[in-house]
C-alpha cells in the first residue's frame, strides 16, 4: 500500500487529488489546518486525517510523527496547501504568503525526509504555478503575463526553486513541481475562471505516481516540462 500525505487536502485540487489517489489504492493522509474541515473531508473520502498547518512547526512535526508511528514511512508527499494573497501589499501579508507557499514546503519536507528515506520509491510533488515562471510571466502569449499576483508569483517561483534544489540535494527522492492548470476553486472564485478540480488533480496524480525511473527536478504541466 502506497502511503501518501497531501497538505491542504480538505478542498479544491488537494481534495480531488486525494480522491483519485485513494481510488488507485493509496492510503491517503488528508492534511488540513482546521480539524473540523479536515476530519469531514477525510471521512467523506475514506482517508485518514492529520491536523497540519504548514506555517506551524509543532503542527507539521506532530502530523509527520503521527504518520511515522502508524506507517513507518511515507511514499508520496504532495505540497498542495497555498494561498493567493492578492490585493494590497504589505509586510505582514508578504510574510504570510511566503510562509504558506514557500517556507511551508521547507517545514513539511524537512519533517518528512526521514519517512521518505524509509520508502522504496519516494516521490514529492509541489503544486506550484506557472505564475511563478519567468518564461510565462514575460511571454505576452501567456495569460500569466497579465496577472497582477506579485506575492503569489514570487512565492511560487520560490516553491519551484525549492523543488529543484531539494531534487539536487536528495538524488534518492524524486522532487517535481506541477502547474495543475487554471482551476475553479475557492482560490480563483473572484476571477470566475478555470476547469474542474477533478481535471487538474489528474495532472498532480500523474506526477505523484511516477515510477522509480521518472524525472526529478522538473516543473511540469499537463503537456510535459515547462520552461521557467
Ligand atoms: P483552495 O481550494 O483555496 O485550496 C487551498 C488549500 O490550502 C485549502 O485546503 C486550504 O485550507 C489550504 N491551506 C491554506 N493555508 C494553509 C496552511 N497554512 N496550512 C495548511 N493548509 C493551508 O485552492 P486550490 O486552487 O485548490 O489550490 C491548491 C494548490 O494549487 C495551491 O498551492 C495553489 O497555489 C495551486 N494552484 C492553483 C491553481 C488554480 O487555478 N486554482 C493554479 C495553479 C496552482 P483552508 O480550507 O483551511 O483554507
Amino acid at each position: 500500500m502506497t502511503v501518501t500525505l497531501i497538505t491542504g487536502a480538505n478542498k479544491g485540487i488537494g481534495y480531488e487529488t486525494a480522491k483519485q489517489l485513494i481510488a488507485s489504492g493509496h492510503t491517503v493522509y488528508v492534511g488540513a489546518r482546521d480539524a473540523e474541515r479536515g476530519e469531514k473531508a477525510a471521512a467523506t473520502l475514506g482517508a485518514r486525517f492529520v491536523q497540519l498547518d504548514v506555517t506551524d512547526d509543532a503542527s507539521v512535526n506532530g502530523a509527520l510523527a503521527t504518520i511515522g508511528a502508524a506507517e513507518g514511512r511515507l511514499d508520496v508527499l504532495v505540497h498542495n496547501a497555498g494561498v493567493l494573497g492578492d490585493g494590497d501589499l504589505d509586510g505582514p501579508k508578504a510574510l504570510r504568503v511566503f510562509d504558506t507557499n514557500a517556507v511551508g514546503i521547507v517545514r513539511v519536507t524537512e519533517a518528512a525526509l526521514p519517512l521518505l528515506r524509509a520508502s522504496a520509491n519516494p516521490t514529492v510533488v509541489t503544486v506550484s504555478s506557472s505564475a511563478g515562471s519567468f518564461w510565462a510571466v514575460n511571454n505576452p502569449e501567456r495569460v500569466e503575463s497579465t496577472l497582477p499576483l506579485t506575492l503569489y508569483s514570487a512565492s511560487k517561483a520560490a516553491a519551484t526553486m525549492l523543488t529543484v534544489q531539494y531534487a539536487k540535494a536528495h538524488p534518492g527522492i524524486r522532487f517535481n513541481a506541477v502547474e495543475p492548470g487554471p482551476t475553479a476553486t475557492d482560490m480563483t472564485a473572484a476571477f470566475g475562471i478555470g476547469r474542474s478540480p477533478e481535471e487538474s488533480a489528474r495532472v498532480v496524480v500523474r506526477l505523484a505516481t511516477l515510477g522509480a525511473d521518472g524525472p526529478t527536478g522538473t516543473l511540469q504541466d499537463e503537456d510535459g516540462v515547462l520552461p521557467w
